[in-house]
């Protein structure tokens, strides 16, 4: 295995798209494993009450697990909930169990609701040298997805190249500007992936075509294909990259994630 270059800082990155199943689970699963096993320090939130990152990175979520909901409602550290994953010694998981569901509620009347979620990262970045902190968020633009947000230093958008996907991106850059303005100055679109790519199908052509005419520095070389490997892991508790490591998805995603540490390794240099 490849080690990849340490970021220059910490890097801070939410995983959106308020669209649901375009593959921001999967990406961020498989990115934060493959950065992982290149020997970085990697910690996924579970910002979505589904739990399906949980799942996927062999992490226990049944009701009751105590993880983003007790950082977001309570104040209790990252450190104290996060739970080292079974795919490598270097990735922890704040779990997500359905119980966070009521926070999008509850949150509404909480002072500093918006901050939450950064006060927690910015302590946990003190306590435990992490180099990759990735948010899997809902499909939503609620609460939940704006703390992390507000946390982040960088977005990154899954687009499925099997949809029109600009027309849903309008909003969510409309979002990420408001969020700018008011919240979080250092927030930027840093990093477009074409997700369910087809090669043999217009529509995944036109579409990659076009989001790369617009964002040609953000869109990743790579696009990851549609592949059966990528979307059976999941149900044995596993990654593409830790189930079929040789497989053109999980190989897919392994260029992606060196090219995003590569682009984080240079960025101040
Ligand atoms: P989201 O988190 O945006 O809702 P997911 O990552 O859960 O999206 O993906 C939605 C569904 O598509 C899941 O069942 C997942 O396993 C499947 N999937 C994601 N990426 C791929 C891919 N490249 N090839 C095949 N299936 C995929
Ligand atoms: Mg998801």
């Amino acid at each position: 295995i490849k080690q990849l270059p340490r970021p220059t800082e910490p890097r801070i990155i939410v995983v959106a798209n308020q669209k649901g199943g375009v593959g921001k689970t999967t990406t961020t699963v498989n990115l934060a494993t493959a950065l992982a096993l290149g020997g970085l320090n990697v910690l996924v939130v579970d910002n979505d009450p589904q739990g399906n990152a949980s799942t996927a990175l062999g992490i226990e979520h049944s009701p009751g697990t105590k993880g983003t909901y007790e950082v977001l409602m309570d104040g209790v550290g990252i450190i104290e909930h996060a739970q080292p994953s079974p795919h490598s010694p270097n990735l922890h998981v704040l779990p997500a169990a359905i119980d966070l569901s009521s926070a999008e509620l509850e949150l509404v009347n909480e002072r500093g609701r918006e901050h939450r979620m950064r006060d927690a990262i910015n302590q946990y970045i003190e306590e435990s040298g992490v180099d990759y902190v990735f948010f899997d968020c809902p499909p939503s633009l609620g609460l939940l997805t704006l703390n992390a947000l507000v946390a982040s230093t960088e977005i990154l958008v899954p687009i499925q190249t099997e949809y029109y996907a600009l027309e849903g991106l309008t909003q969510l850059l409309r979002t990420i500007d408001r969020v700018k303005g008011n919240l979080n100055d250092d927030l930027v679109l840093s990093t477009i992936l074409l997700t369910m790519y087809d090669g043999r199908t217009n529509l995944s052509r036109e579409v990659a075509d076009e989001v790369r005419k617009h964002f040609s520095a953000q869109t990743l070389p790579v696009e990851i294909p549609r592949s059966v490997k990528i979307a059976e892991a999941p149900s044995f508790g596993e990654t593409v990259m830790t189930y079929q490591a040789r497989s053109v998805g999980a190989v897919a995603y392994q260029e992606a994630a060196e090219e995003i540490a590569r682009r984080g390794a240079q960025e101040e240099s």
